[in-house]
């Protein structure tokens, strides 16, 4: 029996898998990643692979950045932990929470750090409910969120997930979220409606659900500038500047979720940037350490910040926190993993990238089951539908994005089927040459999957 095979069957009787059907997964084994390097990762088989998804939309660097590999080796030998509870501080995660601050929009000047995005967002709810119940104002609590949304899967955040198979058997939603209209012109625009008009509906859907429920039952509108998870879904144009218009009339925070979108993603340091709206509150995490440590954080404004800070003085002590919250080592990654992004000017860089990138998606709409290409930045996606005139879905959905997904994954390139969704989510040192080729083994993978659904 070889390593592989022996790992493999320890997988299937000792691990279980996050997002995996359990059962074949015992049949089939695991696919074994062994290493990685640039833009590129290799299974226990030997068989390269272009990680067009980033890992999970997150490593930006790349899989072989030895200066975040050194940043974690010199803190692990200085001080490999402390806390960051009663006061205790150490140097990477203040300088990291500056580096936030400055790197983030204006306003957002405060930092609180989790190990992942769930608890990033587990920590917004709180934070907001921390906040309203100090100034006085414990019914405002309800949260707006969006169908298709992914936020995280612990029970806050994945309550406000708004993707149903992420609910079900597990109980959830458990928080009184609201979850509106997703904001996709091509799938949930109407019969015979503009784009302008899908927006104006959308938009007065929110309004109308403020009203019904009461503003001050409502506290706060929480979104990924462009959904990720839920298919690379770009909302269309002034959809989030009339969200942001709507949430201070009503005096609702707005939340942006930029665990996919930040640091990059879009173009723009933030997603929010992009899509042209100012969030009182964000939550980051993927890019801001390239996932070489787990962490994430919560972002948030002076006003936020001063009825926390207050309420923590009266209470003695805000009472949350993880053991491992600004973590020393994953700091000191984060933070010089900033710094390499800000050096190599990646954020530029996906801006250049963008036009050719977008433009190799869109090409694929010259095959007959490609119904919408879409993304922005160096994010998108390619919907596989039945009938691209009426938009109908394949009889089976999900079924033909693993068909797909199989053929890529033979050509040598991962990339993500989210049902019949096929997105792409290069890591943001790539080259044109290699964004070309991710592209090129995209298309060899919708090519037979047309003549293998004929
Ligand atoms: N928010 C968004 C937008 C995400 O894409 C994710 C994960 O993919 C999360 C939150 C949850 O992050 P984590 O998996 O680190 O808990």
């Amino acid at each position: 029996m070889t390593l592989a095979n022996s790992l493999a069957a320890l997988d299937a009787a000792h691990q279980l898998h996050p997002f995996t059907d359990a059962r074949a997964l015992e049949e089939k084994g695991p696919i074994i990643i062994e290493k990685g390097d640039g833009v590129r990762v290799w299974d226990s088989t030997g068989k390269e692979y272009l990680e067009g998804m980033s890992g999970l939309w997150s490593v930006a660097l790349g899989f072989g950045e030895e200066r975040l590999v050194k940043a974690a080796h010199e803190q692990l030998q200085k001080l490999p932990y402390y806390h960051t509870f009663s006061a205790k501080s150490h140097e990477p995660s203040i300088r990291l929470a500056e580096k936030i601050a400055e790197m983030a929009p204006e306003g957002l000047n405060h930092v609180f750090f989790t190990n992942s995005g769930s608890e990033a967002n587990d920590t917004v709810v709180k934070l907001v409910w921390y906040m309203n119940n100090a100034l006085g104002r414990p019914q405002k609590k309800k949260f707006l969120a969006r169908k298709n949304a992914y936020h995280g899967i612990t029970m806050a955040s994945g309550s406000l997930t708004g993707i149903e198979a992420d609910h079900t058997d597990f109980d959830l939603p458990i928080l009184p979220v609201i979850h509106l209209t997703t904001p996709h012109f091509y799938r949930f625009g109407a019969e015979g409606e503009t784009e302008a008009q899908f927006t104006a509906r959308l938009l007065k859907e929110i309004e109308d659900t403020i009203a019904r429920e009461g503003a001050d039952t409502i506290a706060a509108f929480i979104g990924e500038p462009v959904m990720g998870a839920g298919g690379v879904l770009v909302p269309p144009a002034g959809y989030w500047p009339g969200v942001a218009e709507i949430c201070r009339k009503n005096d609702i925070l707005l939340i942006a979720d930029e665990v996919i979108n930040g640091f990059g993603r879009l173009g723009t340091t933030f997603g929010c940037q992009r899509m042209g709206f100012t969030p009182d509150i964000m939550s980051v995490s993927k890019q801001l350490t390239s996932s070489y440590m787990p962490l994430a954080a919560v972002v948030f404004s002076d006003a936020v910040y001063n009825a926390v800070a207050d309420n923590s003085h009266r209470l003695g002590g805000f009472a949350h926190g993880f053991t491992a919250s600004g973590h020393p080592v994953a700091t000191a990654v984060g933070l010089e993993n900033l710094k390499i992004i800000e050096e190599r000017g990646l954020v530029a860089h996906a801006a250049e990238l963008e036009p050719m990138f977008q433009k190799g998606l869109r090409d694929m709409l010259e095959f007959p089951i490609v119904g919408e290409a879409r993304g922005v930045g160096l994010i998108g996606a390619i919907d596989l539908v039945a009938d691209k005139a009426t938009k109908r879905k394949f009889s089976k959905p999900g079924q033909v994005g693993q068909i797909a997904n199989g053929f890529a994954h033979e050509e040598g390139l991962i990339l993500r089927a989210i049902g019949d969704t096929l997105a792409l989510c290069p890591p943001m040192i790539s080259t044109e040459a290699e964004v070309a080729e991710m592209l090129r083994r995209m298309r060899v993978a919708v090519e037979r999957t047309v003549k293998a659904v004929a």
